[in-house]
């Protein structure tokens, strides 16, 4: 890797280096020792070099970007099929490859039925998809599903890697970045592609008040992780012209720290992210009797309740059910806001929905400002009022 060189006027070739290595990521060559990309620059081969002949080469050196080229999408697998959140990093992924003429290929990971997952992608306009099927790849291992990511990234050499910022990619994509020793930006909300390729990467930052453009100028790829909800889902293309392609799986790509002890099937309810309609507490909801109170509305409307901050702070809802910056991003096709001032680490997250009403009695509270319909009142009036019609609505029909 280019961050670690070798002082071979020292080196006697002992070999120590190569044995402890906990990453296998040295090897013996004729001119001298190789570091392979598995190199994690965990600093163990210097210490234990007795000639002292490794050091870390700080200095970013000139990089050759025009050698990475088109754009890699990650290809997350939950339960058995694809995550949704691949085909919106998909269609965001062919937006921003039309730029600058580059094309859109996809790396999947994983045990049985890997495969038939891949070829699902093609319709959706992907030049390649590769697979990496093995038994040994049967639930996430961030590991070794690093080390079959980075054995395709070595092989493609993408300029960019959008990935999922959901937990597994969240888990995948810093590992990935350190081991090619290049930038990542986390929880990406709009992506934008320069023509000289550099990847213009914005989020929120300083508690939502900015909103942040980043730039990985010097070196590739650059890795995004994109949260599910935010970018649109890719249309399928008349004629896909694709390709599956099966990578083969060494040894030491399944070998992995982690074993998995047990796996245990949670009741799959819908996340709010998943979610067409949404009824929010904020803190105008005084107690836990009146929070029931918005969750009957939720109810009746065939939604879900959900949360501000403080809300979930005060230990009336869980985390999963917490919309903004610390929470989750929603984009539903109705959203009642109910006693929620309407703060930007709050609306940066969900104002994307298609009708938003508001119901608050301070004229003034911001959330009026992205809100369809503003209902300034007492929400103790207003809730009960909405549930009793819609009620009666219901019995009527
Ligand atoms: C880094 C950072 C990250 C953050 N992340 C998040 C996040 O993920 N999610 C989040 O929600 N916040 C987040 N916040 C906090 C955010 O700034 C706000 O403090 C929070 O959203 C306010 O929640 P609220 O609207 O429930 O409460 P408040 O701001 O207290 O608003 C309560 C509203 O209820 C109204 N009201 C009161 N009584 C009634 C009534 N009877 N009828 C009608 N209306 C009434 C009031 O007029 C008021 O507007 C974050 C802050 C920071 C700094
Ligand atoms: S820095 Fe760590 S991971 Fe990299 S070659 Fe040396 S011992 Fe191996
Ligand atoms: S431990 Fe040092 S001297 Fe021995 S092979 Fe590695 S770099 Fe050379």
């Amino acid at each position: 890797m280019e961050l670690l060189r070798f002082d071979m006027s020292r080196c006697d070739l002992c070999g120590q280096c190569i044995e402890k290595c906990p990453f296998g990521a040295l090897r013996m060559e004729k001119d001298g020792i190789a570091v392979g990309d598995k190199c994690r620059m965990c600093s163990v081969c210097v210490k234990t070099c007795p000639q002292k002949a490794i050091r870390f080469e700080q200095k970013a050196k000139s990089f050759d970007k025009s050698k990475w080229k088109d754009i890699l999408v990650y290809a997350e697998q939950e339960n058995g099929g694809l995550h949704p959140v691949v085909f919106e990093l998909i269609g965001e992924a062919r937006k921003l490859a039309e730029k600058v003429g580059y094309s859109v290929s996809c790396v999947i990971v994983g045990g049985e039925g890997t495969r038939e997952n891949a070829e699902k992608l093609l319709p959706y306009g992907v030049k390649e998809v590769f697979v990496y099927q093995h038994p040994g790849f049967e639930g996430f291992k961030a590991d070794c599903y690093s080390d079959a990511v980075a054995d395709c990234i070595s092989t493609v050499r993408p300029s960019c890697v959008l990935i999922g910022a959901t937990a597994c990619g969240r888990s995948l994509a810093p590992r990935l970045s350190t081991r090619f020793h290049t930038g990542l930006t986390a929880d990406c909300t709009e992506l934008r592609m320069k023509e000289n390729t550099d990847l213009v990467q914005i989020r929120p930052a300083f508690g939502g008040n900015i909103m942040a453009q980043i730039l990985i100028s010097n070196t590739r790829p650059q890795f995004a992780t994109v949260r599910y909800k935010v970018m649109d889902k890719a249309k399928k293309v008349p004629d896909p012209a694709g390709k599956v392609t099966v990578c083969p799986v060494t040894d030491l790509m399944v070998r992995s720290g982690i074993r998995i002890v047990e796996r245990a099937a949670i009741r799959r309810t819908k996340s709010i992210e998943e979610e067409d309609v949404l009824v929010v507490a904020g803190r105008g909801v005084k107690t836990a009797r009146d929070v029931e109170m918005v969750r009957e509305l939720a109810a009746l409307l065939g939604g879900q309740l959900c949360f501000t901050r403080p809300m979930v702070e005060g230990g009336f809802g869980d985390a999963a059910h917490q919309i903004g910056l610390s929470g989750r991003t929603v984009k539903p096709k109705l959203i009642i806001t109910c006693g929620v001032s309407g703060a930007v680490q709050f609306t940066a997250c969900m104002n994307a929905a298609q009708t938003i009403v508001a119901i608050n009695s301070d004229p003034e509270a911001p959330i009026f400002r992205i809100a369809n319909y503003r209902i300034v009142d007492d929400l103790y009036q207003v809730v009960p009022e909405l549930i009793a019609r819609i009620r009666a609505a219901k019995e009527a029909q």
